[in-house]
């Protein structure tokens, strides 16, 4: 190479810069450096030039010098093609994208050790029940804080008691430490005759290396994870990383036990909690290829694997895949086209997967395994409608009268309860019944959410709260403040109330914030220590509770309400998800689902368990309104502190939207949340045809335009919701 380097700096503000390389540095494409940024020092990576041909061509006299190469492998070609693809194609700065790539730079810097945690063997005199557990449950494992109090079962600060007891010690690790490696022969399972042709077609598209997309369709409760594990063992035995990636951190914990029932070790976990010296070491770990299976969220799928043989992305349906801020890309879409540049399989797993993944299969773009019946003959659960407007609850309560002779019937056998209702809090408005006050978010367009358990009001979007008030701040009476509607908590006070003897719990991500409090709720409900869950979308799915046998779905018309692109599509797949719950040991299970639109189509297929009438009749819905998979969307969302500013914005890009054919822009209008943490919100909606480049006439169009710092612009290619 010339003495000469073109760097993609971590600055997404900046393009790419020219370098000059001094004497006695090596450096290729792909090479990890530091360079000089004014007085400062920024990490970049030395890029193919005719990659970015638009770069300023600076003399050879005036360019600056590198100042070194990082110790750490070159980005790979493929994963720099990805990050090139992902930039284009969601229209963000590659630096922006390189930034997850590279972790944000911690990786490279920081504490060279990391604090592990093993037991001593000492044994104390006096110990809880539940210490002397996790202590059995951790055994010899070492491991980090937050790994052994998964393991474990308790918090954090159980673990952290026992260390001050010296029951364990410390051990400093190096970041260059291997972790264990999973032993594809550990304890593989006994696969069903459905099971195992599954697992072997996907063994051999493993053993293929080459690029293929699958749907693995499989009721809640047939096996999918033994059935992709067998995938995975067949990676490992090539010799090839994987990746898995999971919706949630709730579902992590299961996960990683499983894993190691299976593979004799848990695989490296990669999120967002992290410190840095552990997210250094597992990043090492990753870039040097040591680290054979990756466990994570969205984030871990930008990281440079030289290897990568193989990516799995669980409950691929799920929305949370899809970024919201930054770079707004859906993990599932990136995760197959790093499959296609890098010609390995991606098998999205789901029971309830996404529109476009169906139509995908039907266009024969994505292979599709089915596996439709549950593993073990465990039958799906009978589903029943309940309607709200004939068979109402009784004044000021939720649960209508079929379902409270349902959970009768249960609690009678013994049996467990999961009633559903996606609203964390107690009441989603309160209001003055005084004066009609309504508590609403200072920062947002939302009413303030009442926390019963804590005393407080909060708002879901932006995190503010106040304490619960007693009075009303307008026209100062006392008492006068009612709760409007259900939330969780509400329901809790209602079951209660009508069953005052069962032992309830409620699911939420404020009862369920940490993984262990994840784990100590899944023990109490495996122990029979609860007869009645209430919970949010947060319990629909990963659990496996072999004695719930009742479902009770409180409002099926809260995400049809919206109605958005999504809202069919989304309350048909949480239904179905929650649903999934029940019965999945030697009981059958019943479902029921409470709504005021008993006909529609979403909750006629649900009680006629017919999903695939669901699916084409949704599917036409969509190539009827030319949206997605058919049309496209993309949203461009203008936003300021200033509400003139962010208007004014909104309407000067709206004035200088382009015309061209099949292609359509609706807005400006405010955004669905018009303010958001203290920002005003405008947006405008871009409906096109497959026909159009949208990508290109977006950037066109915006490439034209400037306005001023305090204002931002983003484009969502594909929104998810909207
Ligand atoms: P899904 O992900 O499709 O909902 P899971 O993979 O969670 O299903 O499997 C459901 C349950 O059945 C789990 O408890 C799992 O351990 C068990 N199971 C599935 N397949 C097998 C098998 N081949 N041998 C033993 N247990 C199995
Ligand atoms: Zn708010």
């Amino acid at each position: 190479m010339s003495s000469r380097a073109r760097v993609l700096l971590l600055n997404a503000a900046l393009g790419p810069l020219d370098y000059r390389v001094p004497h006695g540095m090596r450096v290729e494409h792909g090479s990890i450096v530091v360079a000089p940024l004014g007085p400062r020092q920024i990490v970049g990576v030395v890029w193919e030039e005719d990659r970015f041909p638009d770069v300023e061509s600076v003399g050879d006299n005036r360019l600056r010098n590198l100042l070194e190469v990082v110790d750490a492998p070159p980005l790979p070609e493929p994963l720099r093609r990805l990050i090139e693809w992902t930039a284009d194609y969601y229209l963000s700065p590659p630096a922006a994208v390189l930034r997850m790539a590279l972790s944000s730079m911690s990786a490279l810097e920081g504490a060279r050790t990391v604090i592990e945690y093993r037991a001593t063997g000492a044994v104390p005199d006096r110990m809880t029940e539940q210490r002397a557990q996790a202590l059995e449950r951790i055994g010899d494992r070492q491991g980090l804080i937050r790994e052994l109090a998964m393991i474990g079962g308790v918090s954090d600060a159980v673990i952290r008691g026992l260390i001050k007891q010296d029951i364990f010690e410390a051990m400093e690790v190096s970041v260059d430490t291997p972790f264990p490696l999973p032993d594809p022969d550990h304890a593989p399972p006994a696969l069903s005759e459905a099971q195992a042709a599954a697992a072997g077609q996907m063994a051999d598209a493993v053993r293929a290396q080459d690029f293929a997309p699958f749907l693995l369709d499989g009721v809640t409760g047939s096996g999918k994870t033994e059935v992709y594990f067998e995938a995975i063992a067949a990676a490992v035995r090539a010799d090839r990383q994987v990746l898995v990636l999971l919706p949630e951190i709730a579902l992590t914990e299961p996960f990683l036990e499983r894993f190691e029932k299976r593979f004799g070790c848990v695989p490296v976990n990669w999120h967002s909690g992290l410190r840095q010296s552990e997210r250094r070491r597992a990043w090492r770990a990753i870039a040097s290829g040591q680290a054979q299976v990756v466990v994570g969220a969205r984030s871990a799928l930008f990281l440079p694997y030289p290897n990568l043989g193989l990516i799995i992305v669980d409950e691929a349906h799920e929305a949370s895949f899809k970024q919201e801020d930054g770079v707004h890309y859906h993990a599932r879409d990136v995760a197959v086209m790093r499959g296609l540049i890098e010609k390995f399989p991606v098998i999205l797993a789901s029971a309830t997967p996404a529109i476009e993944t169906r139509h995908q299969v039907e266009l024969g773009r994505y292979a599709e395994i089915r596996l439709p019946s549950r593993y073990g003959g465990a039958e799906m659960p009978d589903i029943h409608g309940i309607n709200l407007l004939t068979d109402p609850p009784e004044r000021g309560r939720w649960i209508a009268p079929p379902l409270v002779k349902a959970i009768d019937e249960t609690m009678a056998k013994g049996e467990q309860s999961l009633l559903f209702l996606n609203r964390r809090g107690y009441a989603p408005l309160t209001l003055c019944r005084h004066c009609g006050y309504r508590f609403q978010c200072p920062n947002c367009t939302a009413w303030m959410v009442e926390h019963r358990l804590t005393h407080r009001l909060a708002c879901h979007h932006c995190g503010h709260v106040i304490p619960a008030p007693r009075r009303c701040p307008e026209c100062k009476e006392e008492d006068s403040l009612v709760a409007c509607g259900p939330g969780v908590e509400r329901i809790a006070d209602e079951v209660k109330a009508l069953w005052p003897d069962a032992r309830t719990a409620i699911a939420t991500s404020d009862t369920l914030w940490s993984p262990a409090r994840a784990a100590d709720f899944v023990k109490s409900v495996e122990a029979g220590d609860v007869d009645i869950i209430i919970g949010t979308q947060l319990v629909t799915k990963g659990y496996h509770f072999p004695n719930l046998t009742l479902v009770g779905v409180i409002d099926a018309d809260l995400g049809l309400e919206g109605g958005d692109l999504r809202a069919a599509e989304r309350t048909f797949q949480q239904v179905m998800q929650v649903a999934g719950r029940a019965g999945r040991g030697e009981k059958p299970g019943r479902v029921f689902i409470q709504t005021r639109m008993p006909e529609s189509e979403v909750i006629q297929a649900l009680v006629d368990a017919d999903p695939e009438r669901f699916y084409a009749v949704e599917t036409e819905n969509r190539r009827r309104a030319n949206a997605p998979p058919f049309g496209r969307f993309a949203a461009i969302i203008i936003s300021s502190e200033d509400a003139d500013e962010a208007a004014q914005t909104a309407r000067l890009i709206g004035k200088s939207a382009p015309v061209i054919e099949g292609m359509r822009v609706y807005g400006p209008a405010p955004a669905p949340l018009a303010v958001l943490r203290g920002r005003h919100r405008h947006r405008l909606l871009i409906h096109a045809s497959r026909q159009v480049d949208i990508q290109a006439a977006i950037r066109e169009w915006l490439g034209n335009l400037t306005w001023k710092s305090g204002t931002r612009v983003a484009v969502d290619v594909d929104p998810y919701s909207f």
